[in-house]
């Protein structure tokens, strides 16, 4: 552990549910919606709730000794994506930066007279991008879609003709939470920067997972989310590139002055802590934690595909998150599918989605039909998957598409 801590450099206890195998436990595999905390994430924030939970903006010894636990955390962040630590604004998640982003931006770009009045996005977007979107088209925004391909990919022709004098923002995630696909954000960016329009990214998905520079990718702003990287909840990060100063955004919520003004509000302490730790963790761990969970996605859509030879892999194929897999099983209602792995933790779509009886609006903007969208299962592989746990679901998934092959009237129950 680096920097500050109440105790010593925790071992590494891993975490992970017990076997499926073993019929004791059950296998997560839902790693896209949530990550279970890093140990070494618990027990550095299990020590700040307990001794360090004075306020750290408050000027006495106490506080100041918070604020150094929060301080380290800003410069963890910081450091996994090559930042600065002052270009880090902590929030609640990758739901607020994302609104903070577009809705901030727009605010600025009002408070200053800029006639700049065009959002584009892709339709493919996390809903905390298309949502506030879609407010400011209420306020008179243009706002457009750019067209993704079946990969998922984003038509660089086409978003070209979309950026026009009059653009804003451009917000384009790094990886989608339902397919895995990564977009090509250079030159992506580069075509915005050309029409003077300012870019943001949702990158809650990548952080961790795929390599991450926003300075080197020449973005203004990027979302981070601590609960997909093995941190807690309800903490999150708005990167602006040079800091509020040279990025301008007005904040969303007022009151006290933290956050440089731009998110006020007394700081989570111990959920900012246990996201540096996570960042940090994630960045050292990323390239063989990635390499051998990539390797594990790849079994597992094989050994699907050995029992269900019909499956289709949804999305790019190269370009995508190492632990994700989007899986249409033709002719499977994958509610029922799911129903019937109730050892499982899988999912149909994103979390976000769950519950709504609309087709997920991500694999209907990359060409699937709403039959097929329904017949689709979300696999999210993670830090604490294992060989095991993979052939164990390929073989349940194989087993369940049979049963619900043979007995389809089921599959409606
Ligand atoms: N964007 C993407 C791509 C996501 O997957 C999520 C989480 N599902 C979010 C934004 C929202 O993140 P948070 O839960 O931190 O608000």
């Amino acid at each position: 552990m680096s920097g500050l801590s109440l105790v010593a450099e925790p071992t590494v206890r891993t975490w992970r549910p017990a076997a499926a195998t073993t019929g004791e436990g059950r296998v997560y595999l839902d790693h896209a919606a949530s990550t279970p905390c890093d140990p070494a994430v618990i027990e550095l924030m299990r020590e700040v709730l307990d001794e360090r939970f004075a306020n750290p903006s408050s000027p006495h010894t106490s506080g100041k000794r918070a604020a150094d636990f929060v301080r380290q955390a800003r410069e963890q962040v910081a450091e996994a994506v090559g930042a600065l630590p002052e270009e880090i604004v902590f929030t609640s998640g990758a739901t607020e930066s994302n609104n903070l982003a577009i809705l901030g931006a727009a605010a600025s770009i009002e408070a200053r007279g800029i006639d700049r009045r065009k959002v584009v996005t892709l339709p493919l977007e996390h809903p905390s991008v298309l949502e506030p979107c879609r407010r400011l088209a209420e306020r008179g925004y243009e706002t457009e879609m750019a067209p993704v391909r079946r990969d998922g990919r984003v038509d660089l022709n086409a978003l070209e003709d979309c950026l026009g004098e009059n653009t804003l923002l451009l917000s384009i995630q790094a990886a989608n939470n339902e397919i895995g696909t990564i977009q090509p954000l250079a030159e992506a960016v580069r075509t915005a920067h050309e029409r003077g329009a300012a870019v943001h990214c949702d990158a809650a998905q990548a952080l961790g997972k795929i390599p991450l520079d926003p300075v080197e990718l020449d973005l203004d702003m990027m979302s981070l989310s601590a609960h997909k990287c093995y941190g807690p909840k309800g903490v999150g990060a708005l990167w602006l590139r040079g800091g509020p100063a040279t990025t301008p955004v007005a904040p969303l919520f007022f009151g006290g002055g933290q956050e440089k003004g731009l998110r006020p509000g007394t700081t989570n302490t111990p959920a900012v802590v246990g996201f540096g730790e996570a960042a940090r963790l994630a960045a050292k761990r990323l390239e063989k934690d990635s390499a051998r969970i990539a390797r594990l996605r790849d079994h597992l859509e094989t050994q699907v595909r050995v029992r269900v030879p019909a499956a289709v892999v949804n999305g790019a194929q190269e370009t995508r998150l190492p632990g994700l897999t989007s899986l249409t099983l033709p002719g499977v209602d994958a509610d029922a599918l799911i129903a019937r792995l109730r050892e499982i933790d899988l999912s149909t779509a994103s979390a976000c989605h769950t519950g709504t009886p609309e087709p997920s609006h991500v694999l209907r903007a990359i060409g699937l039909t709403s039959r097929e969208a329904y017949a689709t299962l979300r696999i999210a592989l993670g830090r604490t998957t294992t060989r095991e746990d993979v052939e164990y679901a390929a073989r349940r998934i194989g087993e369940a598409v049979g049963e619900l092959r043979t007995y389809p009237r089921q599959s409606t129950l």
